[in-house]
């Protein structure tokens, strides 16, 4: 009696390939049995095209075949791309041990004697079967998870984007730009080249807060950041340092480039016309400066250009002041 295959291999398309009638016509009438669909072929070249446009899921082959043996029809087939995934099975008649090697080293997954036993080639048709649905299933796995690996690691960057960015006015935020002053200082102290930081500050923002409510204030916010970002060269930086404030970071410049820099900034923000509901806002900006040098730190740079934006406050805002050691 012939085994009933697994419900997994049904309508499996196996190719039978043989010189001789008699075995092809033994596995045709058992592998139909079985429940496979079968393509026969008689010599290498048939089986190759066959191979090739019906993509079955397994390949039996003679060895012994006039013209293009099994072995040479084998290799052939593993050097297809369309073909090299599917399994060969040899039949051969000769069991001697040089010639399961050759079956192997052309490519092959295994191999039985003849005369066929039924039963047994049955059982080996569904092991390859089963291991190729396997490694299938191994590829299609590896596939998603790569897959969902790359959507995790764009959803990880996006995160990243997000926790540097400041969401009002899209410019960096202040974890973005601590860390752009601590590589512009090591870069500083490699090159020996200076940088200034520039502190500024839109004057009376809690009036326009208390006059016109919170959205105008985030409508100027806006605006002032627009302008900053537009008016800075390509290797300056700006960041939203907090509240209405916010901070340049002007690179190889020195304190009369800083301040000349800052001066038409300002400049640019007090001639905008800024509106709300259609009524005209004077908007403007005090600038406090400090230049970074190797020998001193960040802490100390923010903490004279702060000074130096409060001498500005307090001599009437909307002016640049570059930060001076007081004798
Ligand atoms: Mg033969």
């Amino acid at each position: 009696m012939i085994p009933m295959m697994s419900l997994s291999s049904e309508k499996s398309t196996i190719l039978v390939v043989d010189d001789y009638p008699a075995n092809l016509h033994l596995l045709l009438e058992s592998l139909k049995e079985a429940g496979y669909k079968v393509l026969i072929a008689i010599n290498g070249e048939s089986a190759i095209r066959q191979a090739g446009f019906a993509k079955p899921e397994i390949i039996m082959l003679d060895v012994m075949m006039p013209g293009m043996d099994g072995f040479e029809t084998c290799r052939c087939l593993k050097q297809q791309p369309n073909t090299r995934d599917i399994p060969v099975i040899f039949m051969t008649a000769l069991s001697e041990t040089v010639d399961k090697l050759r079956g192997f080293e052309a490519g092959g997954v295994d191999y039985i004697t003849k005369p066929l036993n039924i039963v047994e080639l049955l059982a080996r048709i569904n092991v390859h079967l089963e291991l190729k649905r396997a490694r299938e299933e191994l590829k299609k796995i590896n596939q998603e998870l790569q897959e969902t690996n790359q959507k995790l690691l764009d959803s990880q960057q996006q995160l990243e984007r997000m926790a540097r960015i400041d969401p009002l006015t899209e410019l960096a935020n202040r974890r973005d730009m601590t860390e752009r002053l601590e590589q512009e200082k090591q870069h500083s102290e490699r090159s020996g080249a200076s940088f200034a930081v520039v502190i500024c500050d839109i004057d009376n923002f809690k009036q326009v807060n208390d006059n016109y409510g919170h959205d105008c204030g985030d409508i100027v916010l806006k605006s002032v950041a627009r302008l900053l970002q537009a008016n800075i060269r390509a290797q300056d930086h700006v960041a939203r340092w907090g509240g209405e404030e916010f901070l340049l970071l002007l690179t190889d410049t020195n304190d009369s480039g800083a301040a000349k820099f800052a001066e038409r900034v300002r400049a640019a923000i007090a001639n905008e016309p800024y509106q709300y509901q259609n009524q005209a806002l004077a908007i403007t900006m005090t600038f406090g400066i400090s230049m970074c040098q190797a020998d001193k730190g960040i802490h100390l740079c923010l903490k004279e250009a702060d000074q130096a934006l409060y001498q500005g406050k307090e001599h009437g805002k909307n002016r640049v002041t570059v930060f001076r050691q007081t004798a």
